[in-house]
């Protein structure tokens, strides 16, 4: 099931994708009158929730209708994000001379354990809206393709084993970045954190509809191939970033972690090919969708 947010009117609200991927079923109308209308409260309730939607209800809306939003516009916490996640990424990083953390490429680049860093939740934007280029205050603007985890069953102390149990689903997230920020201010916070800075959609996809298989992963740029890479690629896979991220800290059902991103950055280009105002980013990923946001005007 894809669960699509958008603005209809002056409402946010949150829809369940029919009709071929051209319909929304307002979820107003297809679950009982007072239950969840957010994709976050939804997902808390989703083991009472699931089996009362019913997509039989008239009142479908046409895509084409509505602007879309991300599927969880604002998140209650942080996106949690897992640097370096990628064995050519990390190299492609370590050469680049924006990494400030302290891996050299005499160290190698792969790190020892997972690299978790956030983003504020006012950072996310839905596909089609504009990443500002904040020219004022980078000048090295970058993307970042990823595949983002939606977790369902919160916990704490949750294993490997259990892991896969806790996702609710799946959406593509694009980790913008102004690498400059990242480097000058040491810790990533600031520099992954300026608004518009995580483009997330086009929609949120339930686990069962994905399985647990890889998932190939294209990101282009105004056309051209940037990114292309499979999940399988991964260094720490998805139950071992849910273990590690668990294990002193628990986790909420709706918390969003993006996996890290592959080779083919901005930075990992000499010279560096940061976006300029007008740049198109495509994300694409298995049984996802393709998310699209423009940089817009400085
Ligand atoms: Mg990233």
């Amino acid at each position: 099931m894809k669960l699509v947010g958008y603005q209809h009117g002056a409402r946010q609200q949150v829809g369940v994708l029919v009709g071929d991927e051209t319909e929304i079923l307002p979820l107003g109308v297809a679950l009982p009158p007072g239950a969840a209308l957010d994709l976050t409260s939804l997902i808390e309730q989703w083991d009472v929730l699931a089996g009362k939607l019913d997509l039989e209800q008239p009142g479908r809306l046409r895509l084409s209708d509505v602007t879309l939003t991300a599927p969880i516009p604002q998140p209650r916490r942080n996106v949690i994000c897992v640097g370096r996640n990628y064995v050519e990424h990390a190299a492609e990083f370590g050469r680049s001379g924006y990494d400030a953390t302290g891996a050299n490429a005499d160290a190698g680049h792969t790190p020892d354990a997972p690299v978790v860093f956030t983003k504020a939740p006012s950072t996310v934007i839905g596909h089609g809206v504009d990443i500002e280029p904040h020219t004022a205050v980078t000048s090295a603007l970058d993307y970042e393709a990823e595949l983002g985890v939606i977790i369902g069953r919160g916990g704490r102390g949750i294993s490997r084993q259990q892991a896969m149990d806790h996702v609710w689903g799946y959406t593509i997230i694009n980790d913008v970045t102004a690498r400059d920020l990242q480097k000058n201010h040491k810790q990533w916070f600031l520099g992954k954190s300026l608004d518009t800075f995580c483009p997330m959609g086009p929609w949120a996809v339930t686990a069962d509809e994905i399985g647990d298989g890889p998932l190939d992963l294209l990101c282009t740029v105004n056309g051209e191939v940037r990114q292309r890479a499979s999940t399988a690629d991964l260094i720490f896979d998805i139950p071992t970033i849910i273990e590690t991220i668990s294990r002193g800290m628990t986790l909420q059902p709706g918390d969003v972690i993006a996996t890290g991103t592959p080779k083919g950055v901005g930075l990992g280009f000499d010279p560096p090919r940061f976006l300029q105002p007008g740049d198109v980013v495509e994300i694409s990923i298995s049984g996802l969708g393709t998310l699209r946001n423009t940089v817009g005007a400085a």
